[in-house]
Formats: C-alpha cells, structure tokens, sequence
C-alpha cells in the first residue's frame, strides 16, 4: 500500500500485467495500420508512460505527437473555448491514433476527436490503456481498450492525484476502509 498526500492505495493492475496487454495492443495496432504510418497523438500529461511503453511495442513506421487540451473564456458570448495546445505537425490525410491514459466520462475524447476533425485527417481512432465503462457517456466507445476497470480512483503509471503517483511502475486504486 502506498500514500498520496492525504490517500491511501492498493496495488490493482501491476507491470507485468499492464506491459503484458500494452504489447498486444502494438501488435494488435501494427498488423491493422501496416503501411498507413499512424500518427500517434497522446495527450498530456496522463498519457506520457503508456505512450513509450506503446511506442516500443509499435514494429511497424509511426509517427508520434503529444498534445493538451485547454479550455479557455473567449471574448465574446461563446463561453468556453478548447483549444489544442503542441500540435505543429499537418494532419491533413494522416492515420490518427488519438491515445489516453484513461477515458471516464469521455468528455475529454470527444474534445479532441472534435479539434483533430476539422483539420481533415484520413482517419480518427481512439486508444486507451484504461476506459470505465459505467461512468462513460461519449459519442463512441474507444476502439482500442487496455483494460476496462469500474467506476474507482487510480493512479500510477502515468495517472496522478493531484500531481502525485505518476512516476508508480504499477496502477493502485483508492483504498476502501
Ligand atoms: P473524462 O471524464 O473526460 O473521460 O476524463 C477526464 C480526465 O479525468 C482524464 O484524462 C484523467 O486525467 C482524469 N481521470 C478520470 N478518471 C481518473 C482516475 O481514476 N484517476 C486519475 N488519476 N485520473 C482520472
Ligand atoms: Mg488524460
């Protein structure tokens, strides 16, 4: 068990087993995008571990970006505007792999499925390494899932709470008392 600021966890998914499906989900990937040369856009910060993990397990050329969403007032009447922040590279006609750490209400996704829409990329698919399917309430369930989990708070392994626990080789969740 470890702690995080005020928080007590448990190991839940550990290395072996999350590297384990992280190299199925690259081979998975290579043999279904073999000469489309995917475009990789990970978004930060959750998602920088399962994106070299991933990218390790790719045997096929890829290309990789790492984006974040913000979402900020604009001026006039239109309330909140989102806004990808680091995307420099042309997506116009490319094979995008839009990758998560996790997906939970899918909020998140369907913002940046919206924002890479518009820019006319060949295809858009989605990856995660964790998706909860009960909290989900998205346009489109991921297309490429590593593991689906329940409604629980986990970190680790990319994931944070409250900026802690992203450096943990494994996924703990919540401690239940
Ligand atoms: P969404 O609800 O838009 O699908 O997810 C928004 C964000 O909430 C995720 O990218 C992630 O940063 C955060 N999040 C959702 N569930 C969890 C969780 O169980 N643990 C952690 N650390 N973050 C989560
Ligand atoms: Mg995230």
């Amino acid at each position: 068990m470890i702690t995080l600021h005020d928080k007590v966890f448990e190991p839940f998914i550990l290395e072996d087993e999350i590297l384990d499906r992280i190299g199925t989900m690259g081979a998975t990937l290579s043999t279904e995008y073999a000469d489309k040369k995917p475009l990789f856009i990970a978004v930060l910060n959750g998602s920088f571990m399962v994106s070299a993990d991933l990218m390790k397990c790719m045997s096929i050329p890829c290309e990789i970006s790492f984006v974040k969403v913000s979402s900020y007032h604009g001026t006039s009447s239109t309330g909140r505007v989102d806004e990808l922040i680091g995307l420099n590279t042309d997506i116009k006609g490319r094979h995008i792999i839009l990758l998560e750490d996790i997906v939970d209400t899918g909020v998140t996704v369907d913002k940046v499925v919206k924002l890479l829409s518009v820019a006319g990329p060949a295809s858009v698919k989605t990856c995660t390494l964790l998706f909860k399917p009960d909290a989900f309430k998205g346009k489109k369930t991921p297309d490429y899932i590593g593991f689906s989990v329940p409604e629980l708070f986990v970190v680790g392994y990319g994931l944070d709470y409250d900026e802690l626990g992203r450096n943990l080789r494994d996924i703990y969740k919540l401690k239940e008392d």
